[in-house]
């Protein structure tokens, strides 16, 4: 027993022994009695619509785990002024909400193509893998032929629906590339890339099938980066260096030629000239690799479009399509830098980037109705940035932890102060070890690496399940702790 329950005994048995209850009367005039007592009102107004969905949009916040949340949330809040700790984003307005466990079938933590194939096919599948079941081992071409499943994407384009993918990562990475391709490798997203044994065997890289998906007419919004995978080797990307194919295709070429009409933009001034027209296909390839972080996209050398416009134009052309087929639409967007910001151990451009992914979100919630659409909010994996020790309310998510009564900076055990948001590994460990006094001010810049457990040069996941939020249509089947391939379930019986 510790001293602390020791010392408590006394006082229970005092408690209900001794004296008289007081009266009960709940303090109906406390503020958070009243916004408890209101919201208990609302959620008693949620109730389970049942059905098909006319159309689905899929957001995927990339690495955004239930802590990269919580702090994107006050980070948000605090940059508009306010404390930030009752603040919400976007999707934390939707009504449904249900946990979901990531594993792959071979890794305790996972990794974006196999979570992504969770989602985008309806079976969880092995680490690194795309489109593929587990019976496909890594970069083992001949097994990914007979280990094929299909995509959502595939089976909504054969069943007539519009159908869209947005990304700020290239357009062949993991969670995009899950929504079109099969590949025994996650990395095969150029011919380049790929070992000569694949090509022997007609394993395909990434960039190719999206350009030669051969269901229904083929996707019809394609929004992000990751140009180079596209262009021949020789060729100069219009902003930066050249392409990587090794086989001399031009694909942003063969797509333009493709059936139908279609549009390709690759830069901010095109994009915003973009007009929703239901008799065209979009393709934008924004940068020669990823989009920019959100805190980094003023700089880009020929501008590009944010996430929130990217999903917003989806939505209007895709719509516009609809209403010429008179079926609806399936999107995918992804937030995928949130990721690579945490990766880096960099915690102000993952919050960045979680909130321009709240603000996406807010455009789909915007511009589209709960009666006909399931809109769902979710991660494929967590990181390990975590939320620690004490700070007082309102307290800059990025400082300093602060003692609640004094606002005192609290010290560590070696007699420094500690900051509220660290990762259990990554970059951050290699430099503040040893430990040195941290300055607020320039933990406060976009720059600042969080301090760190076990040095990596690159952060890693973590296990933890992630959150799934949702509103429309099957939406209030999200509920439970959900094994991640469940999403595909419920979107696919929302849909067809
Ligand atoms: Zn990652």
């Amino acid at each position: 027993m510790n001293r602390l329950l020791r010392l408590s005994l006394p006082l229970i048995f005092a408690g209900t022994l001794g004296h008289a209850a007081e009266p009960v009367q709940p303090p109906v005039k406390n503020p958070w009695y009243q916004a408890a007592q209101a919201r208990l009102q609302q959620l008693k107004g949620d109730t389970p619509m049942r059905g098909k969905a006319r159309n689905v949009i899929l957001f995927i916040g990339d690495g955004m785990s239930v802590s990269t949340i919580t702090a994107a949330r006050i980070f948000q809040g605090q940059q508009q002024g306010k404390p930030g700790e009752n603040n919400r984003l976007a999707f934390e307005n939707l009504p449904w909400t249900a946990l979901s466990r990531t594993f792959n079938t071979n890794a305790q933590v996972p990794d974006s193509a196999g979570t992504a194939t969770a989602m985008l096919t309806g079976v969880k599948t092995r680490i690194g893998v795309i489109g593929v079941d587990e019976s496909v081992t890594r970069g083992d071409c001949a097994a990914s032929k007979k280990g094929r499943v299909p995509t959502l994407m595939e089976r909504a384009e054969l069943a007539g629906f519009a159908t869209g993918v947005v990304t700020t990562t290239r357009i062949t990475h993991a969670t995009p590339a899950a929504t079109y391709a099969h590949s025994a490798d996650r990395n095969w997203e150029v011919d380049s890339e790929m070992p000569a044994q694949a090509r022997e065997q007609g394993c395909v890289d990434i960039a190719r099938q999206l350009v030669e998906f051969p269901y229904g007419d083929g996707l019809d919004v394609i929004l992000g980066g990751g140009r180079r995978n596209f262009l021949p080797s020789d060729t100069p990307d219009p902003e930066k260096g050249k392409g990587r194919r090794a086989d001399g295709r031009n694909l942003i070429l063969e797509w333009q030629q493709g059936q139908g009409r279609r549009q390709y933009v690759w830069n901010e001034k095109q994009f915003a000239a973009l007009k929703p027209d239901a008799s065209v296909q979009v393709l934008g390839l924004f940068n020669p690799s990823h989009l920019q972080f959100e805190a980094d996209r003023a700089q880009d050398p020929a501008g590009e479009p944010s996430l929130a416009e990217m999903t917003a134009f989806a939505i209007e052309q895709l719509e516009a399509r609809s209403r010429k087929t008179g079926k609806g639409y399936v999107l995918l967007v992804e937030g995928g830098r949130i990721d690579h910001a945490s990766h880096a151990g960099n915690a102000y451009r993952a919050l960045t980037d979680t909130v321009a992914f709240s603000d996406a979100v807010a455009e789909a919630m915007k511009r589209t109705s709960a009666e006909d659409t399931l809109l769902i909010v979710t991660a494929d994996h967590g990181h390990t940035l975590t939320i620690s020790g004490y700070p007082k309310r309102g307290n800059p998510i990025l400082g300093l932890v602060r003692n609640p009564e004094n606002n005192e900076l609290v010290m560590a055990a070696d007699g420094k102060p500690y900051a509220t948001l660290s990762y259990a590994n990554g970059p951050g460990a290699a430099i503040h070890n040893p430990r040195q006094t941290l300055h607020e001010p320039d933990m406060l810049e976009k720059d600042f690496h969080q301090p760190a457990h076990v040095p990596l040069r690159s952060e890693t996941h973590d296990g933890s399940d992630v959150a799934i939020y949702a509103r429309g249509p099957n939406a209030w089947l999200f509920h439970g702790a959900l094994n991640q391939q469940v999403i595909y379930h419920i979107v696919a019986d929302s849909l067809f």
